[in-house]
């Protein structure tokens, strides 16, 4: 490199020399220096004019053969050239390779701009959405597909969870829609067809549903004959053993069967629950009331009523939930105990807790305790009367109000099972009042 500029040097200063030389011997020096350098610059715009004609027209003619310093910026044009071609060839490659895969995706894949307008979108896209190329491309995913529960989850931030609808296209259809966020504002809407999975789900609801009603009947009669036979003196003594441990049977069956049918219906209820308005402070004081009625109860029931204000929901999903969380507390809290519920609200809503000092649940067991029948002792849960189904209906009941459970214990000190509720369930006293007037 250094040597080609010395070379291209040498060359200026031969040149000039030969010109101070001719100037010497014929005169005048000026004019010949003159000659010289225009000479030298005419040979360089000569090789500046090659460059740049094969620059403009480089894909019709070889580059030119120039040596010297020329040749060497011509040889780093092609090389850059060269690079360039790769990684353009590379890059249209990988494209062509990720939009062959993502059509090939069984899933439907849709690149949202952050104002939700459509970018672009696979095949299986179009297909469960009924998307259009390219009139579709760039209008609001929000004006494709206007179902309220899509509107409200894309304009939502909680995206951990896909959202279930049914599309406008296909109204067979079930579809789980999930947003993934990306890059700066940008989201994934990734829609997977879910039809068979809610019809198998549909169905094991109506088998569990049917299936506890047809046992419904026979086990009343059983349980019928069972308190008959319990009453009659003319049974053997021997007897009585045995048949107090058929009703006692025959009772967790029914409640089993109860509990079945109540997780059945709240499962069935589709969309939100009713707005009644519920007298909350009342229902808790009535059960407070049943609690201490309870011969199996620790030894305070204790009431907080922080809020005189009440709920809009369904009294009966409400108080099944309610009295399923007492009703826990008081079974896995010791005699000695305390069982406290509180009813609160704040800035951001309402609130139900019931805290014992019980047996606690070990933190493992935690996460697990709404699904159905799980139980973290199932001989003591057994023993105590229960199903296993509790948690299963007050996780159920609280989100048809909008709500979720909260539950925080410790092993061997106690537990704390807290309801939210959103504000917009709120019945402020002031407007129960009113409505009782
Ligand atoms: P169960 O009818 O068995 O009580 P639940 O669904 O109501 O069923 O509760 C599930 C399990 O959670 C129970 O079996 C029990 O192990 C545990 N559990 C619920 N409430 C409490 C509580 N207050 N203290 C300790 N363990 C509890």
């Amino acid at each position: 490199m250094a040597s080609m500029w010395t070379f291209a040097l040498a060359r200026l200063a031969g040149i000039l020399i030969a010109g101070l030389c001719a100037g010497l011997l014929i005169g005048p020096i000026w004019l010949w220096l003159l000659a010289a350098a225009c000479l030298y610059l005419g040979w360089q715009l000569g090789n500046l004019y090659r460059l740049d004609r094969w620059l403009r027209l480089r894909s019709q003619i070889d580059p030119p053969n120039l040596g010297g310093i020329w040749g060497d910026v011509i040889g780093q044009v092609v090389r850059l050239h060269r690079r360039k071609q790769f990684h353009k060839q590379r890059l249209v490659q990988l494209y062509r390779e990720l939009r062959r895969s993502t059509a090939a995706l069984p899933d439907g894949v849709i690149i949202l701009s952050p104002q939700h307008e459509i970018v672009w979108f696979n095949r299986q896209a179009a297909r469960l959405l009924g998307l259009k190329r390219p009139v579709d491309i760039g209008l609001r995913i929000d004006n494709l597909i206007r179902a309220p529960e899509f509107v409200r989850y894309l304009h939502g931030d909680d995206f951990a969870m896909p959202l279930i609808i049914r599309p406008p296209v296909h109204a067979e259809l079930y579809l789980a829609l999930q947003l993934v966020p990306y890059g700066a504002g940008q989201s994934l809407l990734l829609a997977r067809d879910v039809t068979r999975q809610m019809r198998l789900e549909a169905m094991r609801k109506d088998f569990v549903a049917n299936a506890s009603h047809e046992l419904r009947t026979p086990l009343t009669v059983i349980s019928g004959y069972l308190d008959v036979l319990a009453d009659d003196p003319s049974i053997d003594e021997a007897w009585a053993g045995p048949i107090r441990d058929m009703r006692s049977q025959a009772q967790r069956m029914n409640t089993i069967i109860a509990d079945l049918l109540e997780l059945s219906r709240l499962e069935s209820t589709d969309g939100e629950a009713v707005r009644e308005p519920i007298d909350v402070p009342g229902m808790l004081e009535r059960m407070q009331r049943d609690a201490l009625a309870r011969t199996d109860r620790p030894r305070q029931i204790v009431l907080e009523l922080d809020t005189e204000d009440g709920l809009f929901g369904s009294t009966q999903e409400l108080e099944s939930a309610f009295t399923n969380l007492l009703v826990n507390g008081i079974k896995y809290t010791p005699s000695e105990g305390m069982v406290r519920m509180r009813w609160w609200a704040d800035d951001e809503g309402v609130y139900f807790s019931v805290s014992d000092n019980g047996i606690g649940i070990p933190a493992e067991h935690i996460p697990r305790l709404t699904e159905r029948f799980y139980r973290v002792d199932a001989g003591r849960s057994r023993e105590r009367g229960g199903s296993g189904l509790g948690l299963a209906i007050v996780k159920h009941a609280l989100q048809l109000h909008g709500g979720w459970l909260d539950v925080q214990s410790t092993e061997g000190k106690g537990s704390v099972f807290t309801c939210h509720f959103p504000l917009q369930r709120l019945l402020p006293a002031s407007v129960r009042a009113v409505a009782r007037a």
